[in-house]
C-alpha cells in the first residue's frame, strides 16, 4: 500500500527547495528594505486593497442598478405586449404581431421579441441584429431552433430573458418572451472600471506619496538623526539630538540626549579615574607616561630638551604610621598642591603612587635651569605646614633625568630618574641629584650583588664576628654582639652596612637572618658545652624577619641547642616601631614569651617618639654611636646622653653605649652610670676563633690591662 503511495507521489525536492529559497530571498529582501520603503509599501498595499474593495462594491451596486433598470424596461414592454397582443392572436393577425415584436426589438438593449402560442410554438419573432453578436446568432437561427437557442443563451447569462403570459378572459393564449442584452451593462461596467482604476491609481499614488512625505519628515528624519548621533556616541563624540515634537519620537530623542549625557559623564569619570589620582586630583602614572611619550614624539619633529624630576618624600611611612593615614593623605595632597603652585601651567605634576611624585618640565633645556627648579621644589615641600593642628616639615629626595641625554625612551628616562632619586635618598636626604651613567653602573653592581647574595649561604660565604660587650666601667666582659660578615669570592669582605639594607629590600634577609640566628645559637651552645661562659649573645634582627614564625623558630633553636633564653638578646632598630603598632606589639609579646631580652638598637637615629618606649617594653636601649662620638666635648651630645640615661633609669631600662672609641668616652659614660659599653676601644668585632681565644686565653690579660685604665677612669670621672 505504502509502495503504491510512494510510487504515486514521487519525490521532487528541487522545486520545493527553490520555492523555499525564493521565499527566503524575498523575506531577506523585505528585511533589507528601509523603514520608509516598508511603511510606504504597506500603506500602498492597504490603500489599494481598501479602495479596490470599495470600488468593486460600488461598481457592483451600479451594475445591479442598471440591470434592474433594464429588467424594469423589459417588464414594461412585456406588460404592454401581453395587453395588446390577445386581440391580434385571436384574429390571427400575424402582421400586427410581427409589428409588435419589431417595435419591441427596436428598443435599445432588446435583442429579440418572441410571441409563442400556448404550446410554445413561435407566432411572431423579431431579432435586432444590430444589437450585439447575440443578435446575429439569434437572427441566423431557424424559427424552430429559436426557443432552444434562447435557452442556451440564457444559460450562458448573456441575455436577460423575461416571459409574460398573454391572457384573454383568464385563458392563456400564449407567451411573450423578450430578450434583453447585457452588452450595454458590460460596456458600462468596463467603462466605469477603467475610470475607477485610473482614479484609484492616482489616488493611491497621491496618498502614498503624501503619507511617505509625512512619514519621512516626521519619523524617518528624526530616526536617521538618532542613528547618526548613536554612531557618534560609539566614537565618543557627543552631540545632542534636536527635539522637534512631544510625541514618542520626541520622547525618544529626549531619552537619547539624557543617555548621551550620562555616557559622556561616565566616560569623563572613567577617563578621570584612568588618568588622574583620586586623592590629589593630579595626573597619575599613566597620564604622566603618555605626556612624556608625547614630548618624545614631538621632539622627533623639532628637537627639544626636557627634564624629568622624580620626587619621593623622605620617611613618609613614619608620618603615616605615627601620625595616622588621614594626616599622611593630607600631606600628600598639600605636597601635590605645593608642587603645582611652584611650577608653570605647561609643566606636569603627577602622583606616581604612594609618596612618589613626578614633574615633567618641557621648557627646562639647561642643567642650571633644572637645578633651580629642583631647588624651588625642595623649598616648597620643606616649608613648615600645619596639618591637623601639628606643624609638619616634610622633606624629599629628587632624581633628575634630562631628555635626550639620560634616555630616549620613556622607560629609560623613568628608570634613570628613579635611580637618581634612589641615590639622592641614599646619600643625603632632602637633596636633588642628576642622573649619571655612574649610577647605572652602581645599579648594575647592586643587582649583581643581589644575585650573588642568593648563593652566599649555599657557598658558605657568610661568617659571624663577635664584638665583646662590657659593663659600664669597661672592666667586665658581659657578652658579645654577633655581627654578620660576607666574604665575597671576588670583592673580599663586604660590610653588613652595605648588604643588609640590600637583603632587606629584596627579602633575602629572612634566610640570612635565620642563618645568623642558627649559627649564633650553635656557637653559644658549643662554647658553653666546652665549659666557657660566653655571657649573653646579642643578635641583630631586621624588621623584615619579624612575624609569628620568627618567635617559633627562635624557641625551636633555643630548645635544639639548649640555649637558655636569658642568654640571648635580640636587637631591633627603632624602624621596627614604625610598622603597624598592633602587629609590632603582638610580635614583641610573642618574643618576650620566649624569654629572650629585647634591645632597642641605634637609639636616637630613628623617628620614634619617647612614648613608644613606654608602649613597647624593651629591656635594653643601645645609644647610637653617633651620640657617643661627640662625648665628652660636645655639649649637645653630653646633654642628650644624660637625658637618655635619666629617661632609661625612669623606665627601668639598661643602657648600652655603642661605638666607645676612647678612654674619655668610656669615662664619661661610666660616670653617668651607663650600664654597658661596646666599642673599638674595648674590642673590635672578632672572628669566631679569635673571640674563642679571647674568651679563653686573652680574657685575663685584657682585663689586667683594663684594670689600670679603670683607675684612670675613676679619676677622670670624679673630675667631670
Ligand atoms: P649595629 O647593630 O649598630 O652594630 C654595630 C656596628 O658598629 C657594627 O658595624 C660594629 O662593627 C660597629 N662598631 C662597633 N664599635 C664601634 C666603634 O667603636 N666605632 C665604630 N666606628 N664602629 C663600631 P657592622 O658590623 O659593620 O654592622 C653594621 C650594621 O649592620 C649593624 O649595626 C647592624 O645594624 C647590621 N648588622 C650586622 N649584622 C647583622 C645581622 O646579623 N643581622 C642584621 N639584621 N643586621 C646586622
Ligand atoms: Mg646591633
Ligand atoms: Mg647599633
Amino acid at each position: 500500500m505504502s509502495d503504491s503511495f510512494h510510487a504515486s507521489t514521487p519525490k521532487r525536492p528541487w522545486p520545493h527547495l527553490a520555492e523555499r529559497w525564493r521565499s527566503l530571498a524575498l523575506a531577506d529582501r523585505w528585511r533589507r528594505l528601509g523603514l520608509g520603503a516598508k511603511f510606504t509599501a504597506a500603506v500602498i498595499a492597504i490603500l489599494t486593497l481598501t479602495i479596490t474593495a470599495s470600488t468593486l462594491y460600488s461598481l457592483h451596486a451600479v451594475s445591479r442598478f442598471h440591470e434592474r433598470q433594464l429588467v424594469e424596461k423589459g417588464q414594461a414592454l412585456g406588460r404592454l405586449i401581453s395587453l395588446v397582443s390577445p386581440e391580434a392572436i385571436l384574429s390571427f393577425d400575424f402582421l400586427l404581431l410581427n409589428e409588435y415584436t419589431r417595435q419591441v426589438s427596436s428598443q435599445n438593449d432588446v435583442v429579440y421579441g418572441l410571441i409563442v402560442n400556448r404550446d410554445g410554438l413561435p407566432l411572431s419573432s423579431y431579432v435586432d441584429r444590430a444589437e450585439s453578436r447575440v443578435g446575429e446568432r439569434v437572427a441566423a437561427a431557424k424559427t424552430a431552433e429559436l426557443p432552444e437557442l434562447l435557452r442556451e443563451l440564457d444559460a450562458k447569462g448573456d441575455l436577460i430573458r423575461l416571459q409574460f403570459p398573454i391572457l384573454h378572459n383568464d385563458a392563456l393564449l400564449g407567451r411573450f418572451i423578450v430578450g434583453l442584452s447585457k452588452q450595454s451593462l458590460r460596456t458600462e461596467f468596463r467603462r466605469q472600471l477603467a475610470t475607477q482604476i485610473t482614479v484609484l491609481t492616482a489616488l493611491v499614488l497621491f496618498l502614498g506619496a503624501a503619507i511617505h512625505a509625512v512619514f519621512r519628515y516626521n519619523v524617518l528624519f528624526p530616526i536617521r538623526e538618532l542613528i547618526a548621533a548613536s554612531r557618534k556616541v560609539g566614537r565618543s563624540q557627543y552631540a545632542s539630538v534636536k527635539i522637534k515634537a512631544d510625541d514618542e519620537l520626541g520622547m525618544l530623542a529626549k531619552a537619547f540626549n539624557a543617555m548621551a549625557d550620562e555616557v559622556r559623564e561616565e566616560q569623563a569619570k572613567l577617563h578621570r579615574q584612568a588618568h588622574y589620582d583620586t586623592l590629589t586630583g593630579l595626573p597619575n602614572r599613566l597620564l604622566a607616561l603618555l605626556r612624556i611619550n608625547e614630548l618624545i614624539s614631538r621632539s622627533e619633529q623639532s628637537p627639544q630638551r626636557f627634564a624629568l624630576f622624580f620626587i619621593d618624600l623622605d620617611n613618609f611611612k613614619s608620618v603615616n604610621d605615627s601620625l595616622g593615614h588621614a594626616l599622611g593623605d593630607e600631606l600628600l595632597v598639600s605636597t601635590g598642591a605645593r608642587l603645582q603652585a611652584t611650577l608653570r601651567d605647561t609643566d606636569t605634576v603627577a602622583r606616581l603612587g604612594g609618596d612618589e611624585f613626578l614633574v615633567l618640565a618641557p621648557d627646562v633645556t639647561a642643567e642650571k635651569v633644572a637645578e633651580n627648579v629642583a631647588e624651588r621644589l625642595i623649598r616648597a615641600i620643606s616649608r613648615p605646614q600645619m596639618l591637623n593642628g601639628r606643624t609638619i616639615i616634610a622633606r624629599c629626595s629628587i632624581g633628575i633625568a634630562l631628555f635626550p641625554e639620560n634616555g630616549r625612551t620613556v622607560e629609560t628616562l623613568m628608570a634613570n630618574a628613579d635611580n637618581a632619586m634612589y641615590q639622592a635618598k641614599a646619600s643625603n636626604q632632602g637633596s636633588a641629584i642628576f642622573f649619571t651613567e655612574d649610577m647605572n653602573t652602581r645599579l648594575r653592581e647592586r643587582m649583581q650583588m643581589e644575585q650573588d647574595l642568593n648563593l652566599a649561604i649555599e657557598r658558605g660565604e657568610l661568617r659571624l664576628h663577635f664584638q665583646p660587650v662590657f659593663d659600664g666601667t669597661g672592666l667586665h666582659h658581659m657578652g658579645a654582639e654577633a655581627l654578620v660578615r660576607w666574604q665575597h669570592p671576588e670583592r673580599g669582605e663586604i660590610s653588613p652596612g652595605v648588604f643588609i639594607p640590600l637583603a632587606e629590600s629584596s627579602g633575602q634577609i629572612v634566610a640570612i637572618g635565620d642563618w645568623v640566628l642558627e649559627r649564633a645559637c650553635r656557637d653559644w651552645s658549643e662554647w658553653n658545652s666546652a665549659g666557657i661562659d660566653p655571657g649573653f649573645l646579642a643578635i641583630n634582627v631586621s624588621r623584615v624577619q619579624l612575624g609569628r614564625q620568627f618567635s617559633q623558630r627562635l624557641a625551636e633553636l633555643l630548645r635544639l641547642y639548649r640555649v637558655p633564653p636569658q642568654a640571648i638578646e635580640l636587637e631591633l632598630t627603632e624602624s621596627v616601631l614604625l610598622d603597624d603598632h598592633e602587629t609590632v606589639a603582638e610580635e614583641l609579646r610573642s618574643l618576650r614569651a620566649v624569654g629572650v631580652t629585647l634591645s632597642l638598637d641605634d637609639f636616637g637615629t630613628g623617628y620614634s617618639s619617647l612614648s613608644y618606649l613606654k608602649r613597647f617594653r624593651f629591656d635594653v636601649l643601645k645609644i647610637d654611636r653617633g651620640f657617643v662620638a661627640g662625648l665628652p666635648d660636645s655639649p649637645e651630645d653630653v646633654l642628650l646622653v644624660k637625658a637618655i640615661l635619666a629617661m632609661a633609669r625612669g623606665l627601668d631600662l639598661r643602657v648600652v653605649a655603642e661605638g666607645v672609641e676612647n678612654r674619655d668616652q668610656l669615662a664619661f659614660l661610666s660616670s653617668q652610670g651607663c650600664d654597658l659599653s661596646q666599642g673599638y676601644f674595648l674590642s673590635r668585632p672578632l672572628t669566631k676563633d679569635k673571640y674563642l681565644s679571647y674568651l679563653t686565653e686573652r680574657r685575663a690579660a685584657a682585663e689586667a690591662l683594663r684594670l689600670s685604665a679603670a683607675r684612670d677612669i675613676r679619676r677622670l670621672g670624679s673630675s667631670i
